[in-house]
């Protein structure tokens, strides 16, 4: 059952064991529930649901912000789909406290939020990230848990049904997981009534750039409606030209199966809103290839291990938070109009699709 509070923030009644299990494994709640106490004047959170681990409970919580008015135009930020890549989880936790604590002095902050909403759920999966790996609870790839089958995939990492033992497991056949059903009511909700809704999910992956992914993951043929990620590239390039995040389909890369963005797009993205979800993969191999000793640890592979490269990491996706909150708010001056459209898609056409 979902609940929502502006009353002073108290944890829930925990067991000492499943206290003591949180501090040591999973600081990460500590600091969001931290953060509720903290902030609780200003913001509002609602407990989306419960996962289970063992004998113990964690709630998935989301956080809200800005105008009730449902016809303003809407963000979401979302970490720790993927337990392990816990950094993802660190950028949002920090950038709710950097916006949290301007909202208490910055106008021009306060304004924006009189114009737009945004929600966070930093912790999608706190079960995965509890145990330190990749999968849920069930032992299933969140990311690889969607009804929708790519058209060419390699095998494996593109999504298995073999064993919840190997990795990338896609769950059992259309059995979709409680923590993405979670993800989903919230699209479903966001999606209605607004102009706009841009979701950022962020995680860490492979190799040294930090790309901004869209849809498809399943397919190379691109998304029903490109102009507007191309808009979106070219005012993020031409507002902050000394950025180098790789914008691109995931698709460029490899295809996978299960991707629930790919799902929810497909599903929400002709309602009302203009819907455009897009995923931060920051470069991990930076920081092993700094830090090669990080090997030895799992989750080395996933996270920066040295404060300063952390604080790094941290600061270094502000700004394109910040763009991405304008660029909701000012959405009427670059979402494009239909004679716009075609010199966009011929642009997406010769930049990502020139092989199909
Ligand atoms: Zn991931």
């Amino acid at each position: 059952m979902e609940s929502s509070h502006r009353t002073p923030f108290h944890p829930p009644e925990r067991s000492a064991s499943l206290q003591s299990l949180i501090r040591h494994k999973l600081p990460e709640l500590v600091e969001l529930e931290r953060l509720l106490a903290e902030f609780n004047s200003q913001i509002t959170h609602r407990v989306l649901g419960n996962v289970t681990y063992q004998e113990h409970s964690l709630p998935i919580y989301a956080i809200d912000l800005g105008t009730h008015d449902a016809n303003k135009p809407r963000l979401l930020i979302c970490g720790g789909v993927h337990g392990v890549e816990r950094i993802g989880t660190h950028v949002v936790l920090a950038l709710c406290r950097v916006w949290f604590r301007r909202m208490q002095w910055e106008k021009s902050l306060l304004e924006c939020f009189r114009q737009i909403s945004v929600t966070f759920i930093p912790i999608v999966n706190p079960v995965g990230m509890l145990l330190g790996r990749r999968s849920n609870g069930n032992g299933v790839d969140l990311m690889r848990n969607a009804p929708i089958d790519a058209e060419d995939a390699p095998f494996m990492v593109s999504g298995q049904r073999i064993s919840s033992w190997l990795p990338w497991y896609r769950g059992k056949n259309n059995e979709f997981e409680l923590e993405n059903k979670l993800i989903e009511n919230e699209v479903q909700r966001l999606t209605q009534e607004t102009p706009l809704l841009l979701s950022l999910d962020c995680h860490s992956g492979y190799g040294v750039s930090d790309r901004i992914w869209f849809p498809y993951a399943y397919r190379r043929r691109p998304m029903n409606d490109i102009a507007p990620v191309v808009a979106l590239k070219l005012l993020w390039e031409s507002s902050y030209p000394n950025h180098r995040y790789v914008f691109e389909p995931q698709s460029n890369n490899y295809l996978t199966h299960g991707d629930i963005w790919d799902y929810f797009y497909k599903k929400y993205g002709r309602n009302r809103a203009l819907f455009l979800p897009l995923t931060l993969e920051m470069g991990s191999w930076n920081w092993v290839r700094k830090r090669p000793l990080q090997l030895l640890k799992f989750e080395g592979l996933f996270n920066p291990l040295v404060p300063h490269r952390q604080q790094r990491t941290l600061r270094r996706h502000l700004p394109l938070m910040d763009f991405l909150r304008h660029a909701v708010n000012s959405f009427e001056n670059w979402v494009p109009n239909p004679d716009e459209k075609r010199s966009l898609t011929q642009m997406a056409h010769s930049l990502w699709y020139k092989d199909i």
